[in-house]
């Protein structure tokens, strides 16, 4: 276990343990959802997160295309952007700070201690989640990469 001070949190964490458990994930959370926001999203990875939270998510091990779950807030009136929120999972846990959020410009994130559903590649494992708010993506393409059936569209 490792100690990071990093903006307002104080986190315990396992970095190995956290990269272990993101290898052994094919996809993200937006590859392996059918729906159009989903689609949209995974088709600008690599997603185009501010620096400052890159940099956290480097430091705790954690992919940045391996988000857990992603989200539409909402798309905006004209129907060019989607306001996405989202969040990854990294091992341990949140020793102080877990009410305090960072931002960069529009873009906000916060740690929280403990997941919000399970993951069965971070299993054995006590669980922390970095969630992000209000990343704006276009629309370049809503329609589903997978057929009902779970196959892809395409090879890419
Ligand atoms: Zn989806």
């Amino acid at each position: 276990m490792q100690t990071l001070a990093y903006g307002p949190w104080l986190l315990i964490f396992d970095r190995d343990a956290t990269i272990t458990a993101h290898s052994s994930m094919k996809m993200g959370g937006a590859e392996s959802c059918r729906c159009g926001d989903c689609a949209n999203f995974a088709r600008q990875k690599p997603v185009p997160y501010p620096k400052e939270f890159m940099k956290l998510l480097t430091l705790l091990g954690v992919d940045p295309q391996r988000e857990i779950e992603v989200y539409n807030q909402y798309v905006l009136a004209d129907q060019e952007y989607v306001d996405y929120a989202g969040w990854f999972y990294f091992v341990d846990h949140v020793q102080r700070g877990d009410e305090n959020a960072m931002n960069a410009g529009l873009f906000n994130w916060y740690v929280r201690e403990g997941q919000n559903y399970k993951a069965s590649e971070f299993e054995g494992n006590a669980v922390s989640r970095i969630e992000f708010r209000d990343l704006r993506l276009p629309v370049i393409d809503r329609s589903p990469l997978y057929r009902p059936n779970g196959h892809k569209f395409t090879s890419d």
